[in-house]
């Protein structure tokens, strides 16, 4: 069975229930229902909007999957600031983004607790998009496939081959984050074709063969076709251009 494309919006620290609603009703006008059955489109917003996306979702029968974009791994308790797997549940949530370079970077998260909140996701029964990708740095000194590999097999280890087909593993260099640079669709290939095989032997073919694995990194309308035409490309986790609905329907049917 072929897998089916993924492509994502991470608003981030973006937009009001007021904008997230405006935003969904102006998305879903300019989209085809051919377009949900070619691709499904989760929308990761703020916590703050997700009781609005699921509602709206819900009542115009909309084809959207609703997304958040983290969580905390303890499932009630003292925990001040911090929201769990069965409250993103209880909104009906279906994916849920682990692991993104900006909670490595400026949340405090680790290989280690990314692993732990993949752990709660499947628990709750919705899927992880896990975040993978290498600093400039990192790039310029070729340490990009040791990276990468080493932050997929943490984030793999000791799930069951069935949770590791159904993950969603994001390759977002960071370099390439909210900078207008891309990694070129060859980069990404190799990277995002280094992600299969590392998943190959930690959870056998099968998983592998299964696993969306998405190119994230100054994804817009006009390098969308390149970036999905890559064999280990299966779609995007868009950020900057996903906040306007015209651009972002333009990457979700410029392919
Ligand atoms: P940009 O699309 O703004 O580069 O952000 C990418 C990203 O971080 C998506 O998670």
């Amino acid at each position: 069975m072929g897998r089916k494309a993924i492509i994502a919006a991470n608003w981030k620290m973006h937009k009001t229930q007021h904008d997230a609603l405006q935003f969904v009703q102006k998305l879903n006008y300019l989209l085809r229902p051919a377009d949900f059955e070619r691709v499904e489109i989760p929308i990761c917003g703020p916590f703050t909007v997700l009781r609005t996306l699921q509602t709206v979702f819900d009542a115009d029968k909309l084809h959207f999957r609703l997304g958040a974009q983290d969580v905390f791994w303890e499932e009630k308790g003292a925990y001040t600031g911090a929201i769990s797997g069965p409250m993103l549940a209880a909104l009906a949530v279906d994916f849920v983004i682990v692991g993104h370079s900006e909670r490595r970077a400026i949340f405090g998260d680790t290989d280690k607790t990314v692993r732990k909140k993949i752990e709660t996701v499947f628990k709750n029964g919705m899927t992880p998009i896990m975040c993978c990708g290498e600093t400039e740095a990192e790039r310029e000194a070729g340490e990009t496939a040791a990276k990468v590999t080493r932050q997929v097999q943490a984030g793999v280890a000791g799930l069951s081959a069935e949770q590791v087909g159904q993950m969603v593993i994001a390759y977002e260099p960071i370099w390439a984050i909210g900078t207008g640079k891309t990694a070129t669709p060859e980069d990404a290939q190799e990277t995002c074709g280094l992600i299969r095989k590392v998943v190959a032997a930690a959870a056998g073919d099968t998983a592998a063969a299964a696993l969306r694995v998405q190119y994230g990194g100054s994804v817009k309308p006009g390098n969308v076709e390149m970036i999905m035409a890559q064999p280990d490309i299966d779609g995007a986790l868009v950020g900057g251009a996903s906040l306007d609905p015209k651009d972002f329907s333009m990457i979700l049917t410029g392919w």
